[in-house]
């Protein structure tokens, strides 16, 4: 684990004192500032040992302005979102809420971990399914994934893997749409800009 933290020497006026209340603003935010740093979140998390901040380091961090070394952790994008943390969390903070306001906030910066490069790739072409369809259709979701993020010599190599799960129907390209995509079309509608974000995730360039 990075102790970046630790070894980093910082002048508050190197901080961003405001970014505590920017993620508070966030729907799930709100409770940040109740967090008593007992750790139980971190003692939960089934991904802390990987992670460069633990999330109880991640929630003191974003309070004290460390927002630079936040959102380019890895720690928000190796969060699966388990909810372990926040049906633990004695504060009922909603932790897992808050690691996704500061990964769209990482999104909006265009920060992706190098380790993470196919994120935001994945996380766009994912999302254009959905909107056309409704629903996600895992095995178009890998061709048009790869089809896009590798040269021709490195897809052909991983070709006859793809070709046995569809042998073993571990993956199809069947794809199914949903009753009423018109609903499905008001909420994306109504998301709006963050819909947008996401989609431009396809095309984005990687940072470290
Ligand atoms: S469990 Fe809740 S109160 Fe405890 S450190 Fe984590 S976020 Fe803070
Ligand atoms: S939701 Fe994320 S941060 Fe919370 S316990 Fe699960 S993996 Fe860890």
């Amino acid at each position: 684990m990075s102790e970046r933290f630790d070894r980093q020497i910082k002048y508050e006026s190197d901080l961003d004192l405001n970014f505590a209340h920017q993620i508070a603003s966030f729907p799930g935010g709100e409770r940040i500032f109740d967090c008593i740093q007992c750790g139980t979140c971190s003692g939960t998390c089934p991904l802390s040992v990987y992670m460069e901040y633990t999330p109880r380091r991640i929630i003191a961090m974003t309070r004290a302005g460390f927002k630079d070394e936040v959102v380019r952790s890895n720690t928000i994008w190796l969060c699966s979102s388990c909810y372990s943390c926040t049906v633990e969390c004695p504060k009922e903070i909603k932790l897992t809420d808050i690691m996704y306001a500061i990964k769209r906030q990482a999104i909006r910066e265009n920060i992706w971990p190098k380790e993470f490069k196919m994120s935001p790739m994945m996380t766009g072409e994912f999302f254009k399914l959905v909107e056309k369809n409704g629903r996600n259709s895992e095995g178009w979701l890998m061709m048009n994934l790869y089809m896009k993020s590798m040269a021709v010599g490195d897809a052909l190599k991983i070709a006859g893997i793809g070709m046995k799960m569809f042998a073993k129907k571990r993956m199809s390209l069947k794809t199914e749409k949903i009753a009423d995509p018109a609903e499905l079309r008001k909420i994306l509608d109504a998301a709006g800009s963050e819909m947008e974000l996401i989609k431009e995730g396809a095309k984005e360039v990687v940072h470290g």
